[in-house]
């Protein structure tokens, strides 16, 4: 009875069901600019070592 654990938009902050849902609702609710945005500063943090 292992609840599936809940994902969260990285975005708007949006609690979802699981990973596929977060997918749809990237695809639905974000333009790409946005999405664009999102990745580049996770790759920034991750390559420099940024903390946010
Ligand atoms: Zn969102």
């Amino acid at each position: 009875m292992a609840s599936k654990p809940q994902v969260q938009c990285p975005l708007c902050h949006l609690e979802l069901d699981d990973s596929e849902h977060l997918q749809d609702h990237l695809v639905e609710s974000h333009s790409s600019s946005e999405l664009a945005e999102a990745i580049v500063s996770r790759w920034e943090a991750t390559e420099y070592g940024y903390d946010s």
